[in-house]
């Protein structure tokens, strides 16, 4: 029996308001048994060919309605996406109001982000031709020849017709014509480098229909292969061949056996064997032109990690808070259905080591683990431990590897090569088929939130991927997050309640080390100008002289380095946005870092042209300048963004503190994490409270953090620790509770706040940007969305105001300017949604969002929604 077509349902890589929705398109015979819902394809939309991914594959209507486009091409053999991820993408752009697209893309490598390409080739009927008539080689392509890779957009009738003879006596013509013949097809970029002065002629050969256009998906970048040699005949065979080289021939000779000794090994990389017998390719060449053997492409893979030598380690006996927690987890893992839990343990107490043991049981199980670590937390020492415990089973994904690197950590997780996969944030879309645990180290961090679109919670998509897998999720931190700690103490039925589970001790048993806090204040008082009080000054100094080493932190949020006249107050800006630029040493240029604008550090004011101008802020440069001032011969090395730029540059620093090569490392946030050196006795916060000042609700929270981490870092091994943490607001709760080593009262105070003020975990919140050229039009646009929202949210009976004490709130703040009130020359508005409840806030913000973007008054307005913002400034 015949069987009717197929149709694909496809999400098409146009990431528009309009076109974020399924396309159809028949699939031809030859693609049938490979199109399945993930996978990637070509289809022609419009006049271009886009790239598009399969979200259904369903029996056409009969007879069809109308005349429906061919798939034209499969893009992977083996689908990028999994049916599973699809489905995810669908409640990514609905979770966090985004075009699926842009829920589906951010799921699989870069790499794979193809973008169509324009090719120039012989149109089918000049094949192999230039005097036979052009009706003889007409050649009308069937249908089912879509699956070719390349495919003329053929737009109308072919022109050919109109050519009386070959049409090519243009000796140009011919040398244009014989280049593409001999390449197939060529881009068009390549050909116009080839020849720059003959675009009228190319023109003119594709309206004659003499060459056609087509376009190709092209992915970033192919497979990684190298040249390898395989015996082109059987083994007895080529056995048998040995006895029948001449003379001359011998060192072919000794190819052959060579190839035949290792034949369990073959193919061979070619350079092994070059360099193996010191022979020349040209000799292989010469063997292959015999018949004996084969040169081919062989695919490797980019492993970053090649060569390095993890120490195997064994699981440790666990400690009885270990243990309880433990049993607590595989009990759950071992009944295969969806949990959570919330691990609030210590630093030092041992959290790595559950989530290793953890990991161990779900490999037994033949299920899968993904690892998630904050990007700034993946240091070496950190996939030391996974990858001395796991070995290759183990594949490491973050932002620093080439782009190559990750697609190839990415592709050994879908052919399923390996069973755990670490990495930061975009690791929770790692495409594992029997997905049976996902822990989130760190949990609290901010950097889990995707900030473009997608803007997604890595938290979030874990608890939903848990729930397709029937998987396990454990979420770990010395100070979780309130909205995680809120979600486990309450035990609400919303889809994300996790256990609580605690670790109060640390694993080795020492203690957490002595924090004493440095009122800045009196510091002054006493008449000192310095940045450093005394205690830490002579802190430091005894350090250098016992040859034991310091951390600094600097707290950078809230800080910048920009120029200022002590004139007259200036300060440079950027043109375009509306903030203070940042002075950069390295280039001594000022840049913006929202645009990337940059110019000279003016030498002159150019407000009041006076030289009194210079940069301002304590940066990290200007820590290290005054610490070698007052320690002369002291060796620093500082670890922020500009000193971390380069490849591997983490790593290097690293290196170099721990090989104790410096006496101190100096950074921002990022010398918080990840360290865990012996030699560490003195950590000192320079300035702590300079973030709390700032228009941020999570301020205290995101303090008591840092510094809490900042304190784990000290005296984790034998010697002890000191902490000094300066700060101007001493009596702040948040400074007291961190310097304590108290979360629970930090907790009990911030979550009083946090209920008063009417945020999260007591609502959420959805922040709304808009943008315009035209200031007085984004103000009228923001009002009008705001006022519209109200009153639909008003229809639908949901209250208007977070005092009420019903369940069914939403409240809308604003429109007020942006914290940043200018960007790349549009201004920015901002409206702040508050909810609570059973109701559907972001189905009915991004419905009037898009209502407003769809009414011509609103032209040129950006409305973007940020659903559980993180960051508010
Ligand atoms: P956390 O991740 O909670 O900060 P770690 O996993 O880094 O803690 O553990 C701190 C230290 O304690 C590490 O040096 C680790 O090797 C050690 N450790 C953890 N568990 C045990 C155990 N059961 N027995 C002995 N040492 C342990
Ligand atoms: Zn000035
Ligand atoms: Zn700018």
């Amino acid at each position: 029996m015949e069987m009717g077509n197929l149709v694909a349902k496809v999400i098409v890589d146009v990431p528009a308001k309009d076109t974020d929705r399924t396309f159809d398109y028949l699939i031809p015979e030859s693609m049938r048994p490979w199109i399945e819902p993930g996978s990637r394809v070509a289809v022609p939309f419009g006049k271009r060919t886009v790239q598009a991914f399969v979200i259904s594959v369903v029996p056409a209507e009969e007879p069809p309605k109308y005349r429906m486009r061919a798939i034209q091409e499969l893009l992977d053999l083996v689908p990028p996406l999994s049916p599973d991820l699809v489905e995810l993408g669908k409640w990514i752009s609905e979770r966090y109001a985004c075009n699926q697209i842009m829920a589906l893309q951010v799921m699989i490598p870069t790499a794979l982000k193809g973008k169509a390409e324009r090719y120039i080739s012989i149109a089918q009927q000049h094949e192999f031709t230039d005097h036979l008539p052009a009706a003889d080689v007409l050649n009308y392509g069937s249908e089912a020849d879509t699956h070719r890779a390349m495919q003329p957009d053929m737009r109308g009738e072919p022109e050919w017709a109109l050519l009386t003879d070959d049409g090519m006596s243009d000796p140009a013509e011919r040398q244009i014509v014989s280049f593409i013949q001999e390449k197939e097809q060529v881009p068009l970029q390549q050909l116009s480098r080839r020849f720059p002065e003959e675009a009228e002629i190319i023109k003119s050969l594709l309206r004659r229909g003499v060459l056609q256009e087509s376009q190709v998906i092209k992915d970033k970048l192919g497979k990684k292969t190298m040249k390898a040699v395989d015996l082109a005949i059987g083994i007895e065979e080529a056995s048998a061949a040995l006895e029948q080289f001449s003379a001359k021939a011998q060192r072919q000779r000794e190819v052959l056996a060579f190839l035949l000794e290792r034949s369990e090994f073959l193919p061979l990389p070619l350079k092994e064997v070059m360099t193996s017998l010191s022979v020349s390719a040209a000799t292989v060449k010469a063997l292959e032109d015999k018949g004996y053997a084969v040169l081919e492409d062989v695919e490797v893979f980019r492993d970053p990690y090649r060569g390095r030598n993890f120490k195997p380690t064994k699981p440790l006996p666990l400690t009885e808070e270990q243990q309880y927690v433990y049993e607590r987890i595989i009990r759950q893992l071992d009944t295969r259905e969806q949990g959570a839990y919330l691990l609030h343990g210590v630093t030092g107490s041992g959290k790595t080591e559950i989530y290793l043991q953890t990991i161990q049981r779900c490999i037994e199980q033949n299920r899968q683990a993904i690892v998630l670590v904050p990007e700034i937390a993946l240091t070496p020492q950190m996939v030391e431990r996974f990858k001395g415990r796991f070995g290759d089973q183990v594949a490491v994904m973050h932002s620093r590897l080439s782009g190559g690197e990750r697609y190839d950590e990415w592709r050994k997780i879908r052919e399923g090569r390996v069973k755990v996969a670490i990495g930061a944030r975009s690791a929770v879309f790692a495409p594992f088929r029997e997905l049976g645990l996902i822990i989130m180290d760190e949990e609290h961090e901010t950097s889990y939130k995707q900030e473009e679109t997608p803007k997604y919670h890595a938290r979030d998509v874990a608890v939903r991927r848990a729930h397709q897998h029937g998987a396990v999720v454990i979420l770990g931190s010395a100070t979780p997050s309130l909205e995680s700690y809120y979600a486990a103490r309450s035990q609400s039925n919303d889809e994300f309640a996790p256990l609580l589970l605690e670790m109060p001790t640390r694993a080795l048993g020492n203690s957490l080390p002595e924090v004493h806090i440095m009122d800045m204040r009196e510091e002054l008082r006493a008449g000192n100008r310095s940045m450093f009080s005394r205690a830490l000054h002579n802190g430091i100094a005894e350090r250098l002289e016992r040859k034991e080493q310091t951390v600094l932190l600097l707290n950078r949020r809230g800080h910048s380095t920009f120029v200022m006249c002590r004139s007259c107050g200036y300060v440079a800006g950027c043109p375009h946005c509306d903030i203070s630029l940042t002075y950069h040493q390295r280039s001594n240029n000022l840049r913006c870092h929202y645009c990337g604008y940059s110019e000279p550090v003016p030498q002159v004011c150019p407000e009041c042209g006076s030289e009194h101008i210079r940069y301002f802020g304590t940066g990290t440069q200007r820590v290290e300048e005054e610490l070698a001032k007052l320690f002369p011969g002291i060796r620093v090395v500082r670890m922020d963004v500009d000193t971390t730029t380069e490849k591997n540059a983490h790593e290097k620093l690293l290196k170099q503190f721990r090989d104790k090569k410096a006496d101190v490392l100096l950074g921002t946030q990022m010398v918080a994490k990840g360290l865990d050196f012996p030699d560490v006795t003195l950590v000192g916060v320079i300035t702590a409270d300079s973030a709390l000042n700032l228009p941020d609700f999570r301020a205290a929270e995101k303090t008591f953090q840092l510094l809490t981490q900042v304190a784990g870092r000290a005296g984790r091994h034998q010697l002890p620790g000191e902490v000094f943490v300066q700060t101007y607001t001493p009596e702040h709760y948040s400074v007291i509770h961190a310097s304590r080593h108290d979360y629970g009262s930090f907790v009990r105070e911030e979550l009083k706040h946090r209920r008063n003020l009417h945020y999260p975990p007591y609502c959420r919140l959805i922040l709304v940007t808009f943008s315009h050229e035209q200031l007085p039009v984004l103000v009228r646009l923001a009002e009008n969305y705001s006022a519209t929202l109200q009153g639909r949210a008003r229809q639908r009976g949901w209250f208007g105001n977070m005092d009420r004490l019903t369940s069914d709130v939403l409240d809308i703040l604003g429109p007020v300017a942006s914290p940043i009130s200018r960007i790349k020359n549009r201004y920015r508005f901002q409206c702040m949604i508050k909810w609570r409840g059973n109701i559907d806030a972001i189905g009915l913000a991004q419905q009037v969002a898009d209502e407003m973007a769809e009414s011509a008054q609103a032209q040129k307005l950006l409305i973007s929604l940020d659903v559980d913002p993180q960051m508010l400034m």
